[in-house]
């Protein structure tokens, strides 16, 4: 299938200067994995996100594809990193329902153990709902069962929480549930850390799109839980209302919050070496990744003035292709 040029893409490669955070997207890699991280690297991403199998079906391949050794290479010596793995988004940490409880934990195991055959340091998952039977009972499956996972967990390898926007019995949707199950985790949580996905932080009510509000939640991470453990930011605009619980993702600086507050969340300066911006942004395979780590790249120079997009690429869906099938995106 032919690749679609959006309009704006760059002509040179784009660079970061010394200092800036690791910013990359979430790219398909139907195609191969080595053909993902050339992307990564013709269109300036400094970190990439990947699925390891079909993000929503349970099977999981039997060994990492071929090209798995030349990626972890690529990646490595183009300074892409962190490679981060979005988890099956059937997985549900918080629910009591069998079979999917022990699948929803299983999955997830693999994913981790997995890992390091993909040069994946972090393993991003959603954290679940609890499917009516309540936030508390919820919360405590959750801890028991990242306790399990954190076990089985490589050296090197990281797992991610992913706060929620609160639809649809979520969890996580506040940086004081995070907390909470960060401490009811028993036994050793070194490798624990979270995502603040943006999109969902404004979904869920938090108002990030003044430098104010960004900074405000960074602070409040801080204090709650620290931000050693905030291993990613999903930067994510958003079209959604705020404190509406939806989650519909829009390009960076185009949704309802808007460039000055992504901008100030690139730019703050206790973020680099910690955490890594990774898009979820829409028509990532249609070109528009090109457009979205061109956009942040401004963000970052502080200059929110970003180009208007055209109303085509306001329409573009997120969806990825996997193994020849097209998928929904995540959340
Ligand atoms: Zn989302
Ligand atoms: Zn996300």
């Amino acid at each position: 299938m032919p690749r679609t040029v959006a309009r704006g893409e760059p002509r040179r490669r784009l660079t970061w200067p010394s200092g800036s955070p690791q910013v990359g997207i979430h790219l398909g890699v139907a195609a191969g994995l080595l053909r993902a991280a050339r992307r990564a690297r013709q269109i300036g991403a400094t970190a990439l996100q990947i699925f390891s199998d079909n993000p929503t079906a349970w099977r999981r391949r039997a060994g990492p594809p071929a090209d798995a050794a030349s990626f972890v290479k690529y990646c490595a010596g183009e300074g892409i990193t962190p490679v981060a793995i979005h988890a099956s988004y059937l997985i549900n940490l918080a629910g009591a329902a069998e079979p999917f409880a022990g699948q929803s934990l299983a999955g997830l195991i693999h994913e981790v153990q997995r890992a390091p055959a993909y040069g994946a340091s972090l393993v991003n998952t959603h954290i679940g709902s609890h499917r009516g039977e309540g936030a508390e009972a919820g919360l405590r499956r959750i801890s028991a069962r990242v306790a399990s996972v954190l076990a089985e967990t490589p050296v090197g390898v990281r797992l991610v929480l992913e706060n929620s926007s609160g639809g649809g019995d979520s969890l996580g949707s506040t940086l004081e549930d995070l907390a909470r199950i960060l401490d009811a985790v028993p036994g050793e949580t070194g490798s624990l850390a979270f995502c603040l996905d943006t999109a969902h932080l404004w979904g869920a009510g938090y108002d990030i799109s003044t430098p104010e509000g960004a900074s405000a939640v960074l602070d409040r991470f801080d204090e709650l839980i620290g931000l050693d453990r905030l291993a990613l930011v999903h930067l994510n605009d958003s079209k959604s209302v705020l404190g509406s619980r939806g989650d519909r993702h829009q390009h960076v600086g185009a949704g309802n919050i808007g460039a000055i507050g992504l901008s100030a969340l690139l730019r703050d300066a206790r973020l680099p070496g910690r955490t890594a911006f990774v898009m979820e942004t829409p028509g990532a395979d249609e070109g528009y990744d090109a457009v979205n780590v061109r956009r942040a790249r401004l963000l970052y120079d502080g200059r929110p003035d970003l180009p208007s997009l055209t109303a085509r690429a306001l329409a573009a869906r997120r969806s990825g292709t996997m193994r020849g099938s097209r998928v929904k995106r995540p959340d």
